[in-house]
Parts: structure tokens; sequence; C-alpha cells
């Protein structure tokens, strides 16, 4: 079930409405790079506070500005900034908060590019541990005296293994970490990180919160005060902004947000159903089928269409027969938008490396778009069936 004061804020208007008079139902795109003053002291007063002035659209942007308010308020946070791409807002957490000698504890199944970017770290003595599970107690198992930032992802990529986040941010707390979840399958929607004790929350905005596959943005969300930390020591010297069209399109796609999931849930739920009883399939890897902890013990409401099954038969070349078969099924990376997805880990000579990460070399990760399930699972059944 999704809360209806977050499908209010999705579907409402991009400004908060106006005392008198009429106003815009969505917010204008203020394509500018920088904002005139009546006066110098004015300018000086706007330059003396910059995360809370326009004065240069590196910094304040009224069409950025409305979509951080709606981020902030579906995560229940008090601030939010934008950026212009998932990765420029998960670097901008770690370089705006990690000092060196600092480390970074990986738990779960984690975005690879965020784990490169964790490899890059290490030249500016910034060290990394990975914990590939979840549970509480190898997680404790896991931390060292040097570690300072907890980063979780739950479901985790390409198992959507989950965790019981509040055990986990109740875990780091005591040991005094700041933690930051990357919230990008769950959507706000489906899942409140802050609710559950985490300090932060990142987001590829590129996948669900756009929704169509025609814009690639980032967001981060938290306290006022670690926003504004973040705001002069990464935001703003990075550069790594959401350009205001950008924006405007992320606004966009929010006011279905709540429509798209709903269909993205119901319609992957039916397409992993089908495949469970599958005879050429060997699992189905979909939170909704999880156990220890189930789907609301790890703290969600519903879950989106992004989930994995394995073969029971054969790597690589049964992995290739069987994508390539499909006619519905786009082939592609990323995942999130209104056309269904299809794409595996495997790649030639892979093998070590897909067992070093627990993942089977049957793999194949779908992403249910809004075709409806009928047609997908047909286009499934045929592509499963023809290579047996
Ligand atoms: C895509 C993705 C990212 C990176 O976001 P970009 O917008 O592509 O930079 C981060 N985390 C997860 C879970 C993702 O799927």
């Amino acid at each position: 079930m999704i809360d209806p004061s977050d499908v209010a804020i999705c579907v409402g208007p991009d400004d908060p409405a106006p005392s008198a008079g009429s106003g815009p139902m969505s917010v204008p795109v203020y394509r500018t790079s920088l904002f005139g003053f009546p006066t110098f002291e004015a300018l000086m007063e706007g330059l003396s506070a910059e995360h809370r002035h326009s004065v240069y659209t590196r910094g304040r942007n009224p069409t950025v500005g409305a979509a951080e308010r709606k981020l902030a308020a579906l995560e229940h946070g008090e601030a939010c900034l934008c950026f212009g791409s998932g990765m420029a807002a998960i670097s901008a957490v770690m370089l705006g908060l990690l000092e060196a000698g600092d480390r970074i504890l990986f738990v779960n199944q984690v975005y690879g590019p965020t784990l490169e970017l964790a490899e890059h770290l290490h030249r500016f003595g910034i060290e990394h541990d990975v914990v590939l599970e979840a549970a509480p107690a190898a997680v404790e198992r896991a931390l060292r005296p040097d570690t300072r930032l907890l980063w979780l992802e739950s479901p985790g990529t390409m198992l959507f293994r989950l965790a019981d986040v509040a055990a986990v941010a109740a875990l780091a707390r005591s040991h005094d970490l700041i933690t930051c979840m990357d919230n990008s399958w769950a959507t706000p929607l489906f899942q409140k990180p802050l609710d559950a004790g985490i300090d932060l929350v990142v987001h590829s905005a590129s996948k669900y919160l756009g929704g169509h596959s025609d814009v690639m943005a980032g967001a981060v969300v938290g306290t006022a005060e670690t926003l504004e930390r973040l705001f002069y020591r990464s935001y703003l010297l990075n550069g790594g902004i959401l350009a205001p069209s950008e924006a405007w399109l992320l606004l966009r796609g929010l006011k279905t947000l709540p429509a798209r999931m709903r269909q993205h849930e119901a319609d992957g739920l039916r397409v992993a159903e089908f495949l469970r009883e599958h005879p050429a399939v060997r699992a189905v890897h979909h939170p909704a089928f999880a156990r220890e902890p189930s789907a609301a013990e790890a703290g969600l409401r519903g879950c989106s269409g992004l989930f994995s099954f394995e073969l029971g038969h054969g790597g690589l070349d049964a992995v290739t027969a069987v994508i390539d078969r499909l006619k519905r099924f786009r082939i592609g990376v990323s995942w999130g938008g209104t056309e269904s997805l299809v794409i595996s880990p495997h790649r030639p000579g892979n093998d070590a490396e897909l067992e070093s990460r627990g993942l089977a070399p049957g793999l194949i990760r779908l992403s249910v778009g809004l075709e409806g399930a009928d047609v997908l699972i047909e286009d499934l059944a045929a592509a499963l069936d023809d290579g047996r």
C-alpha cells in the first residue's frame, strides 16, 4: 500500500500553492546560469549563504529546488540535494563526509560502480571493506576501528537480498557510524530508510523516479545540517549539478510515480510467479518471496519491478540464447522505465568474478516495464521453451 500523503506529494503542484491568486501546476524551467541582484549589498548577502539563495545555478536554482523539496518530503527528510546522476550524488556523499584514514563498510550486494568509485578513493587514503550479507552479526564482525561510513543497499543489487534496515541502522548508531542507503530500487513510496534510523538516502533518479528512460539524475536526502555540509564540501565545488531542464523532467516523472509503481509491482509479481513455476528456472530472486527477513520485516511496503532469476542449466551460452530469443524485453543496461529490459552480469571469462560475488552463471535480470504482464509472460514462455 502506498501512503496517500506520498501520492499527494507526487501528483500535486510542484510549488506550494500561492496564498492568493492563481499559480502554475508545473514549475517553470529557470533556464539561467545566474541571478541578478538589485544592489551589491544584496549580492553579498546572497553569496554569504549560497545554500539558501539563488546566486548561480551551480548552487541554487528554483526548478531544481522544487524537485529537491518533493524528494525530501517523500523520504521524510529535512533537506535534499539533486545531482546530474546517481553516481554524482554517491560521490558527493563520500567526498563530502570522509577524511583520509576513514573506512567505508559496504553491506549486502552493492551497485558495481559504487564499489569501483571506492577503489579510486584508495588514492586519497579512504579504504573500504565489503560484507556480502546484511545479518547484523555479520555486519558487526566486519566493522573495524576506523570504519566511519556504513553503506547499505536493500534489496541488494542483482540478487535482491533484504536487510533488516532498522536493525543495521541501530547497530551502526551504537558504533557511531554514519549510515547511507541507496533507495533507488524501492523508491520512497515502498521504503523510507530515514524513518528506520538511516542518516542519508541516495537515489539514482535515472531509474524509477524519472521513470521514462529520458533523464539522468541523482539525489541525496538527510538532515538540513548534513546537507548544508555536503553543499559546501562537495556539491558546489564538484559541480555535478542537475540542470534545470532535467529537474523539470524529474518533476514530470514524479507525478506518475505512484501509478507506475503500482503497475511495476503487480506485473513484476505475476512475471516472477510465472518464472517460479517454470521447469527451466532454478530460482527466482524477488523480495516478495524473501524469508528472514521477509519484505515486511525488512521495512518494505511494496516491491518494484526489478528482480532476477537463474536458469537451471548452462552458463553464458544458455543465458545469451534466452536473452536473444526475447522479443518484448529490450536488451540494455539500467531499469525503471516504461519498457521492459533484460540483462545478465555474465561476460566471457568472468565466471570466477561472478562466483566471488555470489552470482550463479545462469543469472538473468529483468526490469518489468508497463507493457502488461500477459505479453511479457508469453514472451518469456516462448524464450524458455524454445531452448529445451
Ligand atoms: C543506476 C544506479 C546507480 C547510479 O545512478 P546513475 O544515475 O546511473 O549515475 C546507483 N545505484 C543503483 C542501485 C543504481 O541502479
